[in-house]
């Protein structure tokens, strides 16, 4: 179901604003349109030329020109999973491996630069620091430089290839550098947000020696807490490449607790639920831990949202929301005041996302099928309309026959549609809705009854309009895919 807000968005100011009770939108009327569009969250919107401002009262975020509507998107019909993710036997074996003495000698080693402020000299060795430490890993490691507000800094940036499809990108993130009441003398930001920075450099050096399906790159952002500089560079230049991430874990703030035991808060917005919920069933599988999710589009205060701008699905994991650290921002915030047995969860339950996600591959098992393609027809009468979606994919040497999975929420609650082995390397889903998008990914299946992890997805959608493609933009080419099999 949706409604049509606005017919034309040319000449016209967007923003999100942060919503405390019913009555705001009441007082906001007489600026402009305004509605509610989630717990919380006012869309508002004015003609350009009318000047008026915005009540100073109301915290509020303007949209970017390019789209606005991944903002005003249905929510996704989220069917929430009772169980986990589907087990790979290598993931617990690499969360055993978080080691609280590295997590605590990378926050303390991030914490003596005393100051990681960016613009200064003390912020570009604690970049140096971590790209040594990336590289030393024998991670293919590079900086991204990039220059705001009269100044210049550098994000680093490591990749482990995937094996199986390396166009599909997973990214851990957060931003390494600090600010305080006394920021280019001293802002020792221990948990915001060397925690964060730790736990992206302890997966990498755990990750490092796991061949994986998918692409992973560790990633440390700079000039965050001057607006958010560095990742949106990253994301723009990702975007123009076009290339093909699917998704990304940002930690910004993962070591204070102010209660035991601390749960941790996941923030996503609707096109990013489903990050959310994989993690929620990550964890039931492998490392059960307090999750809050929080889906809120207008919660823009972290990396994360400058994936959100160029259409990328994306979550931030923090410790509260709103922020309880009364540390944060000042020159105490400082190892002493962390709950490293927090932070050591925090980057179990990442890691058991990350490689879920990306997939470890397993020795002993058949191949994870490459070359998955889809096509669809349509047929319509007069009153209906039904589709077939063909769906094929490469023999995998060895296999005795393969399961194909599909699901209407791309990367979440894949269900077997055959019941007994599809022998042949392709299949038929007959008989399908019309204007609903299906995804589908395969395995493999040895003699022996082992099973593949699965394989890159494929996702057959209804023609939209071209913003709604440009959101799809991740499924490999299936509209217009006249390779026949
Ligand atoms: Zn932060």
């Amino acid at each position: 179901d949706f409604s049509i807000l606005v017919k034309d968005i040319k000449g016209k100011d967007f923003f999100l604003i942060y919503s405390k009770s019913p009555e705001d939108i009441r007082k906001l009327e007489p600026f402009g349109n305004a509605i509610q569009i989630e717990e919380n969250t006012i869309l508002f919107w004015r003609k350009e030329e009318m000047g008026i401002s915005i009540p100073s009262e109301f915290q509020k975020k303007r949209l970017s020109k390019d789209s606005i509507t991944k903002f005003l998107r249905a929510p996704p019909k989220i069917e929430f999973s009772e169980g986990g993710v589907r087990e790979n036997e290598i993931i617990p074996l690499i969360i055993d491996e978080v080691s609280e003495d590295n997590l605590v000698y990378l926050i303390d080693t991030l914490q003596n630069f005393q100051t990681r402020y960016a613009s200064t000299k003390n912020c570009e060795d604690a970049g140096d620091f971590i790209y040594s430490y990336l590289k030393n890993l024998g991670l293919e490691t590079y900086f991204q430089p990039f220059s705001f507000r009269g100044h210049s800094s550098r994000n680093v940036i490591a990749e482990k290839k995937g094996k199986t499809n390396p166009e599909d990108i997973f990214i851990i993130c957060a931003h390494y550098d600090s600010t305080s009441n006394i920021p280019t003398i001293f802002a020792p930001g221990a948990d915001d947000n060397a925690s964060g920075t730790s736990a992206v450099l302890e997966s990498a050096r755990i990750l490092v020696k796991y061949p994986l399906d998918f692409t992973v790159r560790f990633i440390c952002f700079s000039a965050e807490e001057w607006g958010l500089y560095g990742s949106s560079a990253y994301a723009s230049s990702a975007r123009d490449k076009n290339e093909k991430i699917v998704g990304v874990l940002n930690f910004d703030m993962i070591a204070y607790s102010d209660k035991l035991p601390e749960d941790l808060e996941i923030i996503v917005n609707q096109n990013s639920e489903w990050l959310a919920e994989r993690t929620i069933q990550a964890s039931k599988t492998y490392y059960d831990y307090p999750i809050r999710k929080i889906v809120s589009s207008s919660f823009l205060y972290s990396d994360h949202a400058s994936f959100w701008q160029k259409g990328y699905d994306a979550f931030c994991a923090i410790e509260d929301n709103p922020i309880r650290n009364p540390y944060y921002h000042t020159t105490y915030d400082t190892l002493n005041t962390l709950n490293i047995d927090f932070l050591k969860s925090v980057v179990k339950l990442g890691l058991a996302t990350l490689s879920d996600l990306s997939q470890p591959i397993r020795p002993d098992y058949p191949e994870t099928p490459k070359g998955l393609r889809a096509k669809y027809v349509v047929y319509k009468s007069l009153f209906n309309s039904v589709k077939n979606i063909y769906i094929s994919w490469n023999r995998v040497e060895g296999a005795m026959g393969y399961n194909v999975y599909r699901t209407t929420i791309s990367h979440l609650n894949y269900k077997r549609l055959n019941l007994t082995p599809v022998l042949n390397n392709f299949f038929e889903d007959k008989n399908l809705k019309t204007g609903i998008s299906y995804y589908y990914v395969v395995t493999a299946l040895d003699s022996s009854g082992k099973e593949s992890n699965y394989s890159q997805e494929v996702g057959v959608f209804e023609k939209g309009n071209s913003e709604d493609k440009f959101f799809l933009f991740y499924s490999p080419k299936v509209l217009n895919d006249d390779k026949n099999f």
